[in-house]
């Protein structure tokens, strides 16, 4: 907040006002909803909009600063929002008050992650800081698409001018948990629907397991990588990208990883462009 309103303490790129713009944007288009303020307007190309206009004294102060939709813009034009919204006094007073309000839950959130910036620093590990508007304008001087794995690579001052990213997939890791405590299931009255649960290992497999399955008999011949889902009897199930094959023999299954309560997975590459 203090570098939107006071941008000379940062550099040249920042005083010139293209890297400012984006954080400022950034931090308007969140404090407004991303949405008209005067019609509610959503989903649409929204602009920046002074409430008291620039021609007659405004500032570019964040809290001169709303948004409006290209019909509302217009109608509005160099109008004291008094004047525009006369026949409106309840919009016109929630603006008024919504203009002076620092961003909703913004002190909480500034305070919690410098807590987590001095902690990381205490590591003694290189730590780098960044903020929204860094990572957008990182993300589109550079021509990237807006995915969460490149836009971790556009944090902070430290993103090379190029970044190679042909054929590069990411490795998704989703947390998955450890399955539950649950020994059967209940019907809707609550009683036991299904036997009690056995052991949580059988031959050695543990639902959640990823598994390699070489099934070289059968109508069910073929190879299956993917999380298996154990039963007693020793015939599982697998869940790979296509789809859940079930009734797999265990004698079937070599294991590739032990369940660790996450599941992973390769993304997709950003080039050429995802659809
Ligand atoms: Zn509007």
């Amino acid at each position: 907040m203090q570098l939107m309103e006071n941008p000379e303490v940062k550099g040249v790129e920042y005083q010139q006002g293209t890297l400012q713009g984006y954080e400022v944007r950034e931090y308007v288009l969140e404090k407004w909803n991303r949405q008209c303020a005067y019609c509610g307007a959503k989903d649409i190309p929204l602009q920046i909009e002074h409430i008291h206009p620039r021609a007659n004294g405004g500032t570019n102060r964040i809290s001169n600063l709303t948004l409006a939709c290209d019909k509302c813009n217009k109608a509005k034009g160099i109008k004291d929002i008094k004047d525009f919204l006369k026949k409106n006094p309840e919009v016109l007073k929630r603006i008024q008050a919504q203009a002076k309000a620092p961003l909703k839950d913004a002190a909480a959130v500034n305070a919690s992650r410098w807590a987590l910036f001095e902690r990381l620093k205490a590591t003694g590990l290189p730590v780098e800081v960044g903020s929204g508007g860094l990572t957008k304008f990182n993300r589109t001087s550079r021509e990237l698409p807006k995915t969460h794995w490149l836009d971790a690579a556009n944090v902070g001052t430290s993103t090379p001018d190029t970044l190679l990213i042909k054929d590069v997939r990411p490795l998704v890791i989703k947390a998955t948990g450890h399955g539950n405590r649950q020994m059967c299931l209940p019907d809707r009255y609550g009683f036991p629907r299904t036997s009690a649960k056995g052991a949580k290992k059988v031959k050695g497999f543990q639902t959640g397991d990823m598994v390699k399955a070489l099934v070289t008999k059968g109508k069910k011949g073929g190879t299956y990588v993917g999380r298996v889902a154990v039963r007693a009897r020793g015939s599982f199930n697998i869940t790979t990208i296509q789809g859940t094959i079930q009734g797999i023999g265990y004698h079937y299954c070599h294991m590739i990883h032990h369940c660790d309560g996450y599941s992973y997975t390769k993304g997709d590459a950003a080039f050429p462009p995802v659809a």
